[in-house]
């Protein structure tokens, strides 16, 4: 149970105070998401040299759980490899489309796991992973791309 008010805590926060919110003055790669059943916006910004992703940046509108969302990958992903932020993604998906009986043990999510509770929400959970849909969007952009590519959650 304190685990579980942690979490939330933590959620709470994010949502009201989000890290690395803002548009930065330049980046590498960029992308714009939108949840249309829960009217979620948020572009992210990615600073990527070499192999590394060395700042990230988000901004947007939408609602507390997606803000959550947006605020705790770009605390999760910064400086961290491509490789290890997309295993980062899988480990989150995995744990969010997991049935409730099903164990996500082995996986860990350090702050992320704060999301978990979202999958008893399946209406939610397209708002905790938009933010990363949105990464990955950015992600496939080709270096020479310098237009914001947009994606839809569904
Ligand atoms: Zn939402």
């Amino acid at each position: 149970m304190e685990l579980k008010s942690l979490y939330h805590d933590l959620i709470v926060d994010h949502s009201k105070t989000p890290r690395n919110f803002g548009n930065p003055t330049e980046c590498t790669h960029s992308a714009s998401g939108h949840n249309p059943i829960c009217g979620d916006e948020v572009t992210v910004y990615l600073m990527i040299h070499g192999n590394t992703i060395e700042d990230v940046k988000f901004d947007g509108h939408g609602c507390a759980i997606s803000t959550a969302s947006a605020s705790l990958m770009t605390d999760a992903i910064k400086g961290k490899t491509l490789t290890q932020t997309h295993a980062l993604f899988e480990s989150l998906h995995q744990c969010l489309t997991a049935s409730a009986d099903e164990t996500t043990a082995g996986t860990d999510l350090g702050k992320l796991g704060a999301l978990e509770g979202v999958k008893q929400y399946p209406m939610r959970v397209k708002c905790a992973t938009l933010a990363w849909h949105t990464l990955l969007a950015a992600l496939d952009q080709s270096d020479e791309q310098t237009t914001t590519k947009k994606v839809t959650t569904e």
